[in-house]
C-alpha cells in the first residue's frame, strides 16, 4: 500500500495524475491529509509515450474540486478511485458517496455566503475593520473568501474560521492561521442593524419552523445576531402577516434596514422580493463606489453582464461610460455609481436575455434602496443616467434630450442633473455617434 499525502486539489491533481499514469491500482494507494509521504517517490512513472497525455473531462476536474474542500479524509481515495475509472474504463458516472460529498460542500459554501456576520471594530487610525466569526462544515475558507472580497472590496475585513482566516485591505487577501470563537468581537453597533434587518425581512406568511432551522443550524445561531428575535417573531407571526396584507404591495421598503451602512444594504437587497423582477435574474446589483463620494451616477437597472457579474457598469454601456469619464476628467473610482432598479429585467429570445424597461410600478417598488444609498452616501450632485432614474429621482417623466444639462434642486440640497444613459449612445445612428458622445462627456464634465 502507498500512502500519498496531499494538502490542497492541486497537489491531489498532479499526484493522482502521476498515479493513474503509472497504473497503480486505487487499491494499492492511500491518500492522506497533509502528512509526509516518504513512499510516494516509489511510484512507477509512465514510460515515455507509454500512455501519453491522460485528458479527464472538465466537468469531472471541476466537480473534484469541489469535494476536495469535504472534510472527510476519504475524499481523495474516492475521487482517485473515480478518475481511475474514467481514465481506465471511460466510466463517468461518479458513486453516490462523490456526489454527497460535493452537495453538502455546496450547501456549506451556500451557507457561508448567507450566514458571515461581521462585526466593526474601530482600530487605533480610526479606520474601521470589521470582523466576522464562522464555523464552516468544510474546508472552504479559500474558496469563499474571494466571494467576500468582491462583495465588501472596500471594507477591511476579516472572516475568523477555527481551521483558517480570511483577511482583506482593499486590495489583497491573505490567509492565516484559525482562531478560537473568543478572538472575535462579540458586540458592536452592526448587531442592532442586522437584527433590525432580520426583524424586516422576515415572512410570518411562510414561518416554517423546521424549514428555517434545516436553514439557519441552530448550531451558527450564537454567531448571528437576529437569532435571538427568532422566538419572538415566531409568536407574533400571526398579527404581522395580517399587516403585510394590509400594506400596499410591491415596495422594498420592508427589506431595507433602517439607517443601515452600506454593506448591510448591500447584503439586505439579496433578500428583497419588494416585487417580480427578484424571481427571474440571477441576483440584485447594488451600487459601488466611495461612502462619502460627493457625485453619485444613477442608471436605468443592470444588464446582462451587471446580472452574471453582480456589479453595476461593467457591460458594454459601463465601458463607454468609463470612456466618457476618463475624458471629461472624472476618476470613476471616485463616484458612487448605482442603478434605480436593482434586478435585471429581461424578456428571453433563444439563448439570449433582451432588455426589458422597468415599468413605473417597479420603479417605485425599487426606490427604497436607492433612498438608502442616496442617504448613506449623502453626494452634492447626483446624475441621473436616462429616462428610468430620472423618473426615479425626480418623481415624474423627464423628456431627456430637452431637460439634459441643467441643475435641478433635490431635497436636503443636493443638485441632479439629468443626461443620457450611455446605452443610448450605442444604439444611435453610426454618423451621430462622435456627436452625442461628445454631448454626453460635456454633461459629465459639468457634473464634475
Ligand atoms: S427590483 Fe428592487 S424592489 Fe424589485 S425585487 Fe429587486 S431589489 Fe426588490
Amino acid at each position: 500500500m502507498r500512502q500519498v499525502a496531499v494538502e490542497n486539489f492541486q497537489e491531489w491533481r498532479e499526484k493522482a495524475r502521476a498515479l493513474v499514469a503509472g497504473s497503480v491500482p486505487p487499491d494499492d494507494v492511500r491518500f492522506t491529509d497533509g502528512l509526509q509521504d516518504s513512499l510516494f517517490a516509489d511510484v512507477p512513472m509512465p514510460a515515455a509515450g507509454s500512455r501519453g497525455r491522460i485528458s479527464v473531462p472538465r466537468a469531472f476536474l471541476a466537480r473534484a474540486e469541489i469535494v476536495s474542500l469535504h472534510r472527510d479524509p476519504k475524499r481523495w481515495d474516492l475521487l482517485y478511485r473515480a478518475l481511475f475509472r474514467i481514465v481506465n474504463d471511460g466510466l463517468s458516472n461518479e458513486p453516490d458517496e462523490l456526489l454527497a460529498m460535493e452537495q453538502a460542500v455546496g450547501r456549506d459554501i451556500h451557507k457561508m455566503h448567507a450566514f458571515v456576520r461581521f462585526r466593526k471594530i474601530v482600530e487605533d487610525d480610526g479606520q474601521p475593520q470589521y470582523v466576522a466569526w464562522y464555523r464552516p462544515d468544510h474546508h472552504i475558507v479559500k474558496h469563499v473568501a474571494p466571494w467576500f472580497a468582491e462583495r465588501f472590496g472596500a471594507m477591511h475585513w476579516a472572516i475568523l474560521t477555527p481551521d483558517l482566516s480570511a483577511y482583506w485591505d482593499t486590495k489583497t487577501l491573505r490567509f492565516g492561521d484559525g482562531v478560537p470563537r473568543s478572538a472575535a468581537p462579540q458586540e458592536d453597533e452592526l448587531e442592532e442593524l442586522w437584527r433590525s434587518y432580520y426583524a424586516s425581512i422576515f415572512n410570518p406568511a411562510r414561518v416554517n419552523v423546521r424549514a428555517m432551522t434545516r436553514e439557519m443550524p441552530v448550531r451558527h445561531w450564537s454567531t448571528m445576531p437576529e437569532a435571538t428575535l427568532i422566538p419572538t417573531l415566531v409568536s407574533n407571526a400571526r398579527a404581522r402577516e395580517q399587516q403585510m396584507r394590509e400594506r400596499a404591495p410591491g415596495s422594498a421598503e420592508p427589506f431595507v434596514p433602517v439607517g443601515a451602512e452600506l454593506p448591510v444594504l448591500a447584503a439586505a437587497v439579496r433578500a428583497c422580493k419588494g416585487c417580480e423582477l427578484y424571481a427571474c435574474a440571477t441576483q440584485p446589483v447594488f451600487g459601488e463606489g466611495p461612502e462619502r463620494a460627493r457625485l453619485m451616477l444613477v442608471g436605468e437597472q443592470p444588464g446582462d453582464q451587471e446580472d452574471l457579474q453582480g456589479r453595476p457598469f461593467v457591460g458594454p454601456a459601463g465601458q463607454l461610460l468609463d470612456r466618457a469619464l476618463q475624458e471629461a476628467g472624472v476618476d470613476r473610482s471616485s463616484v458612487y455609481v448605482t442603478n434605480a432598479v436593482k434586478h435585471f429585467k429581461f424578456e428571453e429570445r433563444g439563448k439570449r436575455r433582451i432588455h426589458k424597461k422597468p415599468d413605473g410600478g417597479e420603479v417605485a417598488a425599487c426606490r427604497p434602496w436607492l433612498t438608502a444609498e442616496i442617504e448613506r452616501v449623502d453626494p452634492q450632485l447626483i446624475v441621473a443616467l436616462g429616462a428610468t432614474a430620472a423618473l426615479s429621482l425626480g418623481g415624474r417623466e423627464f423628456a431627456i434630450q430637452k431637460e439634459r444639462g441643467r441643475m435641478m434642486p433635490l431635497p436636503g440640497g443636493r443638485q441632479l442633473l439629468i443626461t443620457v444613459h450611455p446605452s443610448f449612445l450605442l444604439r444611435v445612428p453610426e454618423a451621430a455617434k462622435a456627436a452625442e458622445f461628445a454631448r454626453f462627456v460635456q454633461d459629465l464634465r459639468l457634473a464634475s
